[in-house]
């Protein structure tokens, strides 16, 4: 459903990047890390931040290699018989408790900071893209994904900015200044713990790496367990009338299922990964202590060294224990980043070219689609317009018919410069579209679509969607002539009024009035209505009918109908099918000639 031939979804393409990962396992392995440059790349701009945390952390990295060093003296001269003044001991390891605490809190402060900066760094960014790509990415990347990309990814980086970046630099102070500490207090013991290392480090890197690839496996279960839901949640009427609970319920059960499964293969990888890391570590502890047993019985070491060197081990075990897993999360964070530096770096196809010219001024509203063929890039074996052309001049209105399918609302489509035609081309007052910024094209359109999109938000931001800049009294003028002030009038909070997610509260006669609105306050030269009164009761239809016409006197109209009656004022009808026109004329002459629209009209007119 998602597949097109010549491009990639950003799913399927992170698919395609797992397995070139798979494949090419002689890959230099630092690529594995390579998208973590983009989060850098994010948080560079805080140096401040990142300033405070690194001295923050490198305080307390200090700080807590202090505490086994004061403990030796402490064993050494407070336990020992002869009793020597352990005050001043004390009295240390406390300042360095305090120190300890006070740097913990700010690297704890800082680093937070920055992890939830970058993220909203990063998401605006990818959100600032994706308002400029083109509907084909949407069509070919489920809207859901996106959205899952942009909260569970980010969540991802922030914990590892927040978090793991943290761990590893703060571990990895700790376990250089244990290993210098331990050199110090013994060193031949220490040698022998060095030798130990390596003999630990390889099992957990070959373990780790598994652990990375299901865990990225992982989470793109839980993105799918995130869209599917959120596609249900948008159809739950749909869902419950049709009565489909049970197969959704099932749908839902088995993506859940397939999470869990892939889940416990991760955590039995973490389990296993972690008893190997800390039996190697803390069993090596244990023989390196029994060797330093054997030294204070033999009187080559005290008993305070032999006690600072096992906390001090301790502490540097921990570190690269704390080292393995940030080695998987840092992977996971670049994954994360990979998927969103796609959104991010999506080129949109539809783009203003690098000189745009520009449309004539005043506007003329003349819109010529000149020998268009065109398939959607979705269906790419079905040609939508085939050779289709038409000229509609300045304050014409056309009427466009035919059937279900035929290919209308794809005109309006090309139009709007959604979609590049595979041939021919489409002009603006005399402008080819790609040679113009889009968004001046749509600044001369007001487009009223079959389904109107309303937002969760206030009545008064719905109707300015058409122009944000319109005055209270401006959206009211432009209500009353889409006969939408009525019903606005009643609702309890008047333009203040929520309107529900998607506009839930409004019936849909309702909606398409408040889009008739938007379309009159964006004031544009051309109009494009794709069915505009279909879901009006006749009472209405006829006062909408006449806000449009009188809206529709000095523009260009292009208006799509099913019902025949409402285009019979048309200065022309056109009568599509299969993306092709198969007669145009009055609705007179369109009638005598007995063709499709005489078959069409007969059929709406009999009823
Ligand atoms: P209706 O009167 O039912 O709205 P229409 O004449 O407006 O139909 P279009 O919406 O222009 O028809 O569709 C023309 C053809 O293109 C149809 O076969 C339709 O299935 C297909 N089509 C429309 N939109 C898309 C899309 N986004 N992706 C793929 N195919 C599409």
């Amino acid at each position: 459903m998602r597949m097109t031939k010549d491009k990639t979804p950003i799913s399927e393409s992170t698919d395609v990047e797992k397995t070139d990962n798979n494949s090419d396992k002689k890959k230099d392995p630092s690529k594995k890390l390579a998208n973590l440059r983009m989060i850098w790349d994010a948080a560079k701009h805080y140096p401040k931040q990142i300033f405070a945390a690194a001295i923050a952390l490198i305080i307390a990295a200090v700080a807590t290699i202090s505490i086994p060093v004061s403990l030796r003296y402490i064993v050494d001269e407070g336990f020992s018989a002869s009793g020597g003044d352990i005050a001043p001991y004390f009295q240390g390891l406390l300042v360095i408790v305090l120190i300890l605490a006070v740097a913990t809190a700010a690297r704890f402060y800082f680093v937070s900071w920055l992890g939830e900066r970058v993220v909203a760094d990063i998401r605006m960014k990818v959100h600032e893209n994706l308002l400029r790509l083109a509907p084909r990415f949407f069509e070919e990347n489920r809207p859901s994904e996106i959205a899952s990309r942009m909260t569970s990814d980010t969540a991802i980086i922030e914990q590892v900015v927040g978090t793991t970046v943290s761990i590893a630099l703060r571990n990895i102070i700790l376990g250089i200044l244990g290993v210098v500490v331990l050199f110090f207090l013994a060193p031949k013991l220490t040698a022998g713990l060095l030798i130990g290392i390596p003999i630990t480090i390889f099992p957990i890197v070959l373990i780790g790496r598994k652990l990375e690839k299901t865990s990225r496996k992982s989470q793109d279960r839980v993105a799918d367990v995130g869209s599917i839901i959120s596609e249900t949640l948008g159809a739950m009427k749909i869902v419950q009338a049709f009565g489909q609970e049970k197969r959704e319920y099932e749908r839902f059960g088995e993506k859940v299922d397939e999470t869990f499964e892939m889940a416990k293969k991760r955590i039995r990888l973490r389990a296993m990964l972690t008893s190997i890391v800390i039996g190697l570590i803390f069993g090596g502890i244990t023989l390196l202590m029994w060797s330093g047993a054997n030294a204070v019985s033999s009187g080559t070491m005290t008993g305070g060294t032999i006690f600072s060197f096992v906390v001090t081990g301790g502490l540097v075990a921990g570190s690269f224990g704390a080292l393995t897993e940030v080695y998987g999360d840092l992977v996971r964070g670049s994954g994360a980043a990979s998927r969103l530096a796609e959104l991010m770096r999506e080129i949109p196809e539809i783009a203003p070219p690098a000189n745009p010219i520009a449309l004539p001024s005043p506007p003329r509203g003349q819109l010529n689609f000149d020998h268009i063929s065109f398939r959607y890039p979705t269906r790419p074996e079905h040609l939508a317009l085939d050779n289709f052309s038409l000229k509609v001049e300045p304050g014409e209105t056309v009427a466009v018919v035919g059937p279900s399918g035929a290919g209308k609302s794809t005109l309006f489509q090309l139009a709007q410069r959604f979609y590049d035609p595979e041939s021919g081309s489409v002009r603006l007052d005399g402008v080819a579209l790609p040679s113009t910024d889009p968004a001046d094209i749509r600044k001369r359109l007001a487009f009223v679509p079959q389904d109107t999109i309303l937002f969760a938000a206030s009545a008064r931001d719905n109707l300015r969607y058409g122009n944000w800049n319109a005055s209270d009294d401006e959206i009211w003028a432009a209500a009353n002539q889409a006969n939408a002030s009525e019903f606005l009038e009643t609702l309890t909070e008047g333009l203040n009024t929520f309107l529900g997610e998607d506009g839930a509260r409004l019936s849909g006669g309702q909606r398409q009035r408040i889009a008739i609105a938007r379309a009159i306050l964006r004031d544009a030269p051309i109009l494009l209505l794709d069915e505009a009164t279909s879901a009006l009761d006749a009472k209405s239809e006829r006062l909408v009918q006449d806000a449009l016409d009188k809206l529709m006197q000095d523009r260009t109209t292009i208006v799509i109908a099913h019902r025949l009656a409402t285009v019979r004022n048309a200065d022309r009808i056109i009568v599509m099918d299969e993306g092709r026109i198969v007669e145009q004329g009055t609705h007179e002459e369109l009638n005598k000639a007995k063709g499709l629209y005489n078959d069409l009209a007969k059929l709406q007119f009999n009823h």
